[in-house]
C-alpha cells in the first residue's frame, strides 16, 4: 500500500510528501480507506502507531475550506495531546489551508474564543473546556459533521466520561464518529453503541 492509493487531493498528498511520510503504517492503512468512506470506526491502536495522522488524513480530506463553522471535533484526555494533535492536523493540512483550533484548560478562556470565532475547521481539546464553549455559544456546533474520541480508555481513568457523554449529546444526529482506544473498557464500549451507527471495528 501506498498514499497514492487513496482518493486524496494533491494538497494533502504534498503535505504527506512534506513531512516525509512515505508509505501508511498499518493503523492508516487499515483507517485511512474506511474513513474516506464516511463510516463509524473503533479502533484499537496504541501511540506511536501513527493513529493521529489515520484520522488526521481523512479529517483534513474530507473537511470543506469554504464552509466557515467548525466540521470536526476531537476530543483528547490531556492538554498536551491537544496540542500535539493540533500541530499534527496543521501539517497535514497545509497546503489546503486547514485552520485548527486547541482549546483546553488553564489558558486564557478569551483568547480561546477569539480563535473560535474566526474560521476554524477542526476544533481540538479537552472534554471540560469544549463542554464549557459549547454551553457559551463561543463554539458553534451546528455544521459539526465529525467527531473523534481520541484515547476513549484514558477519558475514562480520568473521569471525563460524562462530560464526553454531555458533548455528544450536544452535536448534530447526522454526524460521523470514531473512538480510538488502546483498550475497550466496558463503560466505552456501552458508550459507542449507544451513540454510534454500525461501527467498524478495527484490532490492531
Ligand atoms: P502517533 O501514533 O500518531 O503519535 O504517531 C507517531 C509518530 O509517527 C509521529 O511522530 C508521526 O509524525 C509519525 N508518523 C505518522 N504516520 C507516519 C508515516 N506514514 N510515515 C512516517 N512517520 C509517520
Amino acid at each position: 500500500d501506498n498514499f497514492s492509493d487513496y482518493q486524496l487531493s494533491e494538497e494533502i498528498k504534498k503535505a504527506l510528501t512534506s513531512l516525509n511520510y512515505k508509505n501508511p503504517t498499518e493503523v492508516q492503512r487499515k483507517v485511512i480507506p474506511i474513513a474516506l468512506e464516511n463510516k463509524d470506526l473503533i479502533v484499537k491502536s496504541q501511540t506511536g502507531s501513527g493513529k493521529t495522522a489515520s484520522f488526521g488524513i481523512p479529517i483534513c480530506e474530507m473537511v470543506e475550506w469554504e464552509e466557515n463553522k467548525p466540521q470536526a471535533l476531537i476530543l483528547t484526555p490531556t492538554r498536551e495531546l491537544a496540542a500535539q494533535v493540533k500541530e499534527d492536523l496543521t501539517n497535514i493540512g497545509r497546503f489546503k489551508r486547514i485552520k485548527a483550533t486547541a482549546v483546553y484548560g488553564k489558558q486564557p478562556f478569551a483568547k480561546q474564543k477569539l480563535e473560535l470565532k474566526q474560521k476554524t475547521h477542526i476544533v481540538v481539546g479537552t472534554p471540560g473546556r469544549v463542554l464549557d464553549h459549547i454551553e457559551k455559544g463561543t463554539f458553534v456546533v451546528e455544521r459539526l459533521k465529525y467527531l473523534i474520541i481520541d484515547e476513549a480508555d484514558e477519558m475514562l481513568n480520568m473521569g471525563f466520561i460524562d462530560q464526553v457523554e454531555a458533548i455528544i449529546n450536544k452535536l448534530p444526529v447526522n454526524r460521523v464518529t470514531s473512538v480510538f482506544s488502546a483498550t475497550l473498557p466496558k463503560d466505552i464500549d456501552q458508550l459507542c453503541h449507544k451513540y454510534m451507527n454500525h461501527p467498524i471495528e478495527i484490532e490492531m
